[in-house]
């Protein structure tokens, strides 16, 4: 952080929100901080705040808001909307704590999904500071709960967010409802035309103020990209978080399916994680939330919208599972990490097809990537290994509480020299690690350059058990072995080397793959037409037998799966 700052002290902010912001331990103000809280003290000014999540904005809206609160005074002053429920309750805990040494302020956090009768007795028993989602502070003005009329400061808080979520009408309600205001604070991370639009209806001779350049954040985080065959995905992720046993962050995903099914996945291999969606009730995001701040959670798989103004201290990896649509949302993603001056990792994981969209996010969001490749089993393995020899060399026994224990233990330890235990002690907490990585091919993992010469194959075909499927493609439709190929790669967004086996007959094709491969290649063809006529793809175990495979179970497991009308017509 900049030497030249000047301290919280030097910024005119009152004795008791001084001490609060010493009792959280904030040694200096983050540029944003020391440019804005003194020109928002000084007077009665709009502001147009550029800035990220991670900046220290809500101290650099919060402090001022509390020090204008006139004590004596009656009525809703201050109004922080805000887009997300998460946000809210950060918001007013922030709030709380700037204002923990300062009598008489009551703040209250209003928001959808929570009992709004509970919240009309907190509003009715008097609270000066409300901070509200848009839409429930529209209820609880409907209902004749809240008056804004002697609001004096209020804060748009990440409005390019409120935007984004349909929130432009009820916004313009609740700006023209709190006409009395004297100063109006806008903070967007981005600058759309709506937010400029915004901004000159509603934003008296705004300063403008921007924080991205400035603050110490972003350059203490790193961008990196993993470039894998599609099918080798989960796999990658899998490798990534196996070999960082440190990290403690979010993965995110594009759909909610998707960040369920992952989810479902991993917990089902032993990893500690649970999925953060709108498809859960407010009642259990609350509960992942909660466990994943008090650590119990190593990982949350979240969706953009429900990871939104998440703010959990000392995040230290940003995995992107899918990549971002747009360089706002990887740089919205990216700053759930590196947060107020820590270190952070982002990682994304490209598909084949992706690369032009990081060429695209690099430009935009101008940012680097570093080239990283997926570590093989053996890289892991030491990693792991490192990390349970160096716990084991903190930790600190408490000989009170097991030395009885371990005495009592003495015979089965007897005649068991230190180089065996440690043997046994290696293999019974990896074993499955290590069996796992024995089977795995590390060169799977490479992307695509580096798959390039290498045949059809290649890792797969020695497999004799893998799985299969079966097309109803085969030679009478024209095919040969190599146009089959061809065509199963064009369309699925496959590579060469993520298929094993392929074996052609007069009406059927089956294929041999990974498990991820055959998904892809079922979802790709099943339902889909060729010249008109429907293609059936149907599990096949085995692959040995040139024999006309049997029809193994339902299509599709039984599952249902959207329709896909495409007719393959070559
Ligand atoms: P914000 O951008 O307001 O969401 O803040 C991001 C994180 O930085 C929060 O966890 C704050 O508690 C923390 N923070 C804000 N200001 C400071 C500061 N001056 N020094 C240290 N940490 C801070």
């Amino acid at each position: 952080m900049n030497e030249n700052l000047p301290g919280f002290a030097d910024l005119g902010l009152d004795p008791g929100l001084l001490l609060g912001v010493q009792d959280l331990g904030f040694e200096k103000p983050t540029p944003i901080q020391a440019q804005t809280i003194p020109i928002l003290l000084s007077g009665d000014h709009d502001l147009f705040g550029l800035a990220q999540t991670g900046s220290g904005k809500t101290a650099a809206f919060g402090l001022p808001l509390l020090q204008h609160l006139d004590l004596q005074a009656r009525g809703v002053q201050a109004l922080v909307l805000s887009p997300t429920r998460e946000l809210c309750v950060q918001i007013s805990n922030d709030l709380e704590k700037f204002a923990a040494r300062t009598e008489g302020v009551r703040i209250l956090a209003v928001y959808g999904g929570a009992g709004i009768q509970a919240q009309i007795s907190r509003l009715r028993s008097g609270v000066q500071v409300v901070v509200a989602t848009p839409g429930r502070l529209m209820d609880l003005m409907e209902r004749k709960a809240l008056d804004l009329s002697v609001v004096q400061t209020l804060v748009l808080d990440e409005a390019d967010e409120m935007l984004d979520m349909g929130f432009r009408d009820d916004l313009d309600y609740i700006l023209t409802h709190a006409a009395g205001r004297r100063r109006t604070w806008l903070f967007s991370a981005t600058m759309p035309p709506e937010i400029k639009k915004m901004a000159d209806r509603f934003l008296k001779d705004p300063q403008t103020l921007r924080s991205d350049s400035q603050s110490a954040a972003p350059s203490q985080l790193e961008h990196w990209s993993f470039q894998v065959p599609f099918a080798r995905k989960y796999e990658a992720l899998k490798r990534l978080i196996d070999a960082h046993p440190e990290m403690y962050g979010i993965v995110f995903t594009r759909t909610k399916a998707e960040a369920q099914e992952l989810t479902e996945k991993l917990i089902r291999e032993g990893y500690d994680l649970e999925a953060l969606h709108g498809d859960l009730s407010q009642a259990q995001r609350d509960k992942v939330m909660a466990r994943f701040r008090e650590r119990s959670l190593q990982l949350m798989v979240a969706t953009d919208v429900a990871a939104r103004g998440i703010d959990v201290k000392d995040i230290t990896h940003v995995v992107h599972y899918s990549i971002p649509e747009d360089s706002e949302v990887y740089t919205h993603r990216s700053g759930r990490t590196a947060r107020a001056g820590k270190a952070g990792v982002s990682m994304v994981i490209l598909g084949p097809k992706d690369t032009f969209r990081l060429k695209q996010i690099e430009k935009q969001a101008k940012v680097r990537f570093q080239v990283g490749t997926i570590p093989s089993g053996s890289a892991i393995a030491e990693v792991k290994l490192r990390h349970f020899f160096g716990k084991i060399a903190s930790s600190e026994p408490r000989m009170d509480r097991i030395g009885e224990l371990l005495q009592g233990l003495q015979p089965m330890l007897d005649g068991m020299d230190r180089d065996t235990l440690i043997q046994k002690l290696v293999w019974m907490e990896f074993e499955r690690l290590f069996r796992y990585y024995a089977l795995q091919n590390d060169a799977d993992m490479q992307g695509r350059q580096a798959m390039g010469e290498m045949p059809a194959g290649r890792g797969h075909s020695e497999r004799e058990d893998q799985p299969g499927l079966q097309v109803n493609l085969g030679t009478r439709d024209g095919f040969y072995k190599a146009s089959m190929l061809q065509f199963l790669l064009d369309h699925s967004g496959l590579q060469k080397a993520d298929l094993g086996k392929i074996i052609l007959g007069d009406s059927w094709t089956t294929v041999q793959a990974e498990q991820e491969s055959l998904d892809q290649i079922r979802s790709t063809f099943d339902g889909a037409r060729f010249r008109g006529r429907a293609i059936r793809v149907t599990a096949h175990q085995g692959g040995r037998s040139n024999d006309r495979p049997a029809y193994a179970g339902p299509r599709n497991g039984g599952k249902s799966r959207p329709p896909f009308k495409r007719d393959y017509n070559r």
